[in-house]
């Protein structure tokens, strides 16, 4: 036997380096996938200097424990690699829809589907029957008609660009209808009346602030009329002496009219909330029961899934939207596709769904279990604090976010920092304790309310990996 046939045979099977007590740590999809990579580097680097016969290779690899070297030169490389400016931040703002923070928290399951999809070729626009080019909505369509009862569905980038490109393609240059109640700005510079501009729509608003009746639209509706539009009161609520119109009549008229009925639901969720005993949000199913033609919501609202917007409705409205370029210029890549439908998968096993699903898991997360996390987590807080702050757990309210029913909160409970501060200084010292907790390691997002730090626990998951840094505080 050879030197280099030794040397050869003392390198350990990649399975069994993934198995390594040294690598435990590494839990994630990601991260396996990422330890996975790098050990196969790390042998094959092996690999190819024994080939060559190189002697000192050959000897370190007969001679150290290979299989423990490898496993930290794998440490050793992953921790090298640059970790940028985006960075996994614990949210603890109490908000759990959080735009600025990335919204929804996807899935294990999406996460999976992400990296096979990342990590090679799929047959996104491929009909793999024909040979020939296929359609990329064709993986979520049935899926899609299947959770809401729409005859067909398409996809983009986001619901921003889902209400663009049905307005662009329904009723460009034309009028849609709209009530001046819902003339709505969501944010980010989303604002109904600059978004029917953009897609080279004329507004038509019709009724007022507080009140639009039917009238209101029937008048509004002329040969210059393309769609009648709902937008979905979704991050504020007109109280008081109000009225609007029923979908269903909207419909009728809609229908008499010849013209399609379209509603944005924003966040729109496929299943009936208040099951979970969370407030009533609109159904997509019901929606479109309710006579909508067409109705554009988020993937990453209360659906949950990966930053993406659907539009679902009506087969030969869809197919317009589909012929329409824009749809090229807004169309989704393989991975948030995938993520999308392994969220959307995740739906048809609705008993699953509450344990499955991270966004609907914390939002459904028991007060007393957030209190739990909050009493163990105190008596750590309040010495990392020492001399500077005082910490106590407090009820408190946490928000379901990103426009998703704003006045409706959920109990939770937050631990609360109150600064030892002379007077006139409590504000400045409050700012720098919150910046203080956004330059950890892992960045820890809370917010200010009344004089005070609070961090609503409600979406902590990693408690280990909050605990270990909060010795870093302590640095002044
Ligand atoms: C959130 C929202 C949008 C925008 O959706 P994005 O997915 O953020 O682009 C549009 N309309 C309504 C009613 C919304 O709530």
């Amino acid at each position: 036997m050879s030197r280099q046939s030794d040397a050869y045979r003392a390198l350990p099977a990649i399975e069994k380096l993934l198995n390594c007590e040294e690598l435990s740590g590494f839990t994630s999809v990601a991260e396996l996938a990422i330890v996975k990579l790098e050990a196969r580097n790390q042998v094959e680097q092996l690999r190819s200097q024994i080939a060559l016969n190189d002697p000192e290779t050959i000897a370190w690899v007969i001679e150290s424990n290979v299989q423990k070297e490898i496993c930290q030169r794998i440490i050793v490389s992953l921790a090298d690699r640059s970790p940028g400016t985006l960075k996994a931040v614990f949210n603890l703002t109490g908000t759990v829809i959080h735009t600025n923070l990335g919204r929804a928290r996807l899935p294990v399951e999406a996460v999976a589907a992400m990296e096979v999809a990342a990590l090679g070729d799929v047959n996104i626009e491929y009909d793999l029957e024909s040979g020939r080019r296929g359609d990329r909505d064709a993986h979520l369509e049935k899926l899609l008609a299947d959770l809401t009862g729409a005859e067909a569905a398409t996809v983009v980038n986001n619901n921003a660009a889902a209400v663009m490109l049905v307005l662009n393609s329904l009723a460009k240059g034309q009028n849609v209808v709209i009530s001046r109640g819902e003339l709505v700005e969501i944010g980010g510079a989303f604002r109904i009346p600059d978004v029917m501009e953009s897609a080279s729509c004329c507004l038509r608003e019709v009724g007022t602030t507080n009140r639009t009746h039917l009238a209101d639209y029937e008048k509004a509706i002329d040969e210059k009329a393309a769609m009648i539009m709902r937008v979905h009161a979704s991050n504020y609520q007109i109280q008081g002496f109000t009225a609007d119109v029923a979908d269903a009549a909207l419909s009728k008229l809609a229908v008499a009219s010849g013209i399609p009925f379209v509603s944005d639901l924003g966040s729109g969720t496929l299943i009936e909330l208040t099951q979970y005993g969370l407030p009533r949000e609109p159904t997509v199913a019901g929606a479109l029961a309710a006579g909508a033609d067409l109705v554009t919501f988020s993937g990453d609202k209360l659906l949950g899934g990966p930053q993406s917007g659907i539009v679902a409705g009506r087969k030969d409205l869809i197919e317009k939207l589909k012929s329409n370029p824009l749809k090229r210029a807004l169309r989704i890549d393989k991975i948030t596709m995938a993520a999308l439908v392994a969220v959307l998968e995740l739906y048809r096993q609705p008993d699953l769904l509450k344990s499955r699903l991270p966004l609907l898991r914390d939002l459904t997360r028991p007060a007393n279990e957030i209190e739990t996390v909050c009493q163990r987590l105190l008596p750590l807080l309040s010495d990392g604090l020492a001399g500077r702050a005082t910490v106590d757990v407090v009820p408190c309210k946490s928000q379901i976010g990103s426009g998703s029913l704003p006045m409706d909160l959920l109990d939770s409970f937050a631990l609360c920092v109150d600064p030892i501060a002379e007077r006139g200084q409590r504000d400045a010292v409050l700012l720098n304790l919150a910046r203080q907790f956004r330059m950890l390691p892992r960045p820890v997002v809370g917010r200010i309310s009344d004089g005070r730090y609070l961090l609503d626990m409600r979406c902590l998951r990693d408690e280990h990996e909050f605990v270990d840094q909060l010795s870093a505080l302590n640095v002044h």
